[in-house]
């Protein structure tokens, strides 16, 4: 068996999902497969390149031991409740146990349309599968939870949107798909015992420790709410936006999930937003952290019906679960950033002093128009006495003196040597991100010209994020004004 499939969600219900043939590919061609990756899952990387490998990423042919289904679920969507979404351009092909012992899910994504498609065609077009493909594995390199990508193809088709695009699919790769919507899939509809199987199936696969406590329920609770605390932090502490936080994308397992209108900031804003769709700015960058409790939120209302006890008391469990995110997203998130200035904090007294030096800086950095990235990575020369270049990142470079005052003062207080001090900063401050404006490139370059040259460039260059690459100089450079990205579009 090329794929040693084990498919435990196909064994739930049938009310969970429906079963599905991913739509075959008239000609499909190999855009980039993920050796490293499919070692990991067991499966053969020659054989991923093999004809044979094609067939199965490609919707040609269904691997021996899948069983392709499409999973339901609901979501709020720019605050809206959905009751019924559902995977309606993707596939899941089944689950493998990876090397580590861990149950991974292997889903097509652009493979045609399911019953859960509405007015959608299920494709995906060539653009949004190269965007996610070279971030999610970017945000695989940083260390941040995330879906990964084991493979992209073109199909051979052309799709409508605009105009007629490349079609392309991806095999993704996920601890899980299920969703905080798949968990409203089941509350919308009352269905306590499909809530039940469903909590505990996610409590056996991502959180097996809640099994033995007190209430599993309530501790699956907190978890999900520490995960997606600790995950938004990370998030913050590179600069990543995801784009659509709607309740559907949203994993419950603690990843990140669905790269479509994400983008990394360039210049610190919190303001900063770039998809398209998001008029109000919803998804702004700086109101992530808010909008991941607000999902928390409504996670939290569809598992009341599993604790026991009366209204009040169950709702005030919630409550107590709910107020855990605000502190525990604030250390993950001043913590991380202590250490981006070279300041890990041991105690709670210079976690404090950090935390104000940090919101000074961010202050100067929004009203100087700071480049993100390059200030942290920066940052590190002026430990070893190099100023000019963090300097000149500030329209105003005394913004940064006068700041500088302060953080020395508390790098002198706390006397770890210069040198060491300096590459512990830039093991944590990446060189590079996928900036937006050279990704749009990428893409224009494989869609018109099927020029691919620039997609495996960035994916070597940013499998290194924290290594200097001087040939790549380029790639870590913000954009001048007239190349700035104004919108990103999901393509769906
Ligand atoms: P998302 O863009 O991931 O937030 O998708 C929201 C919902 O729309 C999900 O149920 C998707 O499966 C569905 N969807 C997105 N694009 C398509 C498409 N091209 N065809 C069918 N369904 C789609
Ligand atoms: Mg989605």
């Amino acid at each position: 068996m090329a794929i040693a499939f084990d498919n435990s969600y196909a064994r739930l219900p049938a009310r969970f999902f429906a079963a599905v043939r991913p739509l075959e590919s008239p000609s499909p061609t190999l855009i980039a497969a993920n050796d490293v990756l499919a070692a990991d899952l067991g499966i053969d990387p020659d054989w991923l390149h093999s004809p044979a490998g094609l067939d199965v990423i490609s919707g040609r042919a269904i691997a021996n031991g899948s069983e392709p289904i499409a999973q339901a679920y609901a979501g709020h969507q720019f605050g809206n409740f959905q009751p019924q979404l559902g995977d309606g351009r993707a596939v899941l092909l089944g689950e493998v146990i990876d090397r580590a012992g861990k149950r991974r899910d292997i889903q097509l994504k652009g493979s045609g349309t399911t019953p859960f498609s509405r007015s959608g065609d299920g494709r995906a077009a060539l653009g949004p599968v190269l965007r996610e493909y070279l971030v999610s594995e970017y945000m695989a390199a940083l260390g941040i939870p995330t879906t990964r990508a084991l493979a992209a193809v073109t199909t051979g088709d052309a799709i409508m949107r605009e105009e007629f695009l490349p079609g392309a699919m991806l095999t993704r790769v996920a601890a899980s798909h299920i969703r905080v919507g798949t968990f409203q899939f089941f509350a919308a509809r009352g269905d306590v015992e499909g809530l039940r199987l469903l909590a505990d199936h996610v409590i056996a696969r991502h959180y097996p420790a809640a099994k033995t406590a007190q209430n599993p329920y309530r501790a699956l609770m907190d978890a999900v709410i520490a995960a997606q605390a600790a995950l938004v932090a990370k998030w913050l502490n590179v600069g990543f936006i995801h784009g659509v936080m709607n309740t559907d994308n949203m994993a419950v397992s603690g990843e990140t999930i669905d790269y479509g209108p994400c983008a990394f900031m360039d210049h610190y804003d919190p303001a900063t937003k770039f998809s398209s769709i998001d008029r109000a700015g919803r998804y702004a960058f700086g109101n992530q952290p808010r909008i991941a409790l607000w999902n928390l939120t409504r996670f939290a209302e569809t598992l009341l019906p599993l604790f026991e006890g009366d209204e009040e008391a169950v709702v005030a469990e919630a409550q107590t679960a709910l107020s855990a995110f605000p502190p525990a997203f604030e250390l993950a998130y001043f913590g991380g950033l202590s250490a981006k200035i070279g300041l890990p904090s041991a105690s709670a007294e210079a976690a404090a002093q950090n935390r104000e030096l940090i919101e000074a800086l961010l202050v100067r950095m929004t009203e100087n128009q700071v480049d993100f990235t390059l200030f942290f990575r920066l940052l590190a020369k002026a430990v070893t006495g190099e100023d000019e270049p963090v300097r000149a990142l500030f329209v105003d470079p005394t913004a940064f003196d006068d700041w500088a005052r302060d953080w020395r003062q508390r790098l002198a207080a706390d006397g770890q040597d210069a040198a060491a001090r300096r590459a512990a900063m830039e093991r944590v401050n990446p060189a590079f991100i996928p900036r937006n404006h050279q990704v749009e490139a990428m893409i224009a370059a494989a869609v018109q010209r099927e020029d691919f040259a620039p997609f495996h460039r960035m994916m070597d260059v940013l499998s290194r994020p924290f290594t200097d690459q001087p040939d790549a100089a380029d790639l870590a450079q913000p954009p001048e004004p007239h190349e700035r990205v104004a919108a990103t579009f999901c393509g769906t």
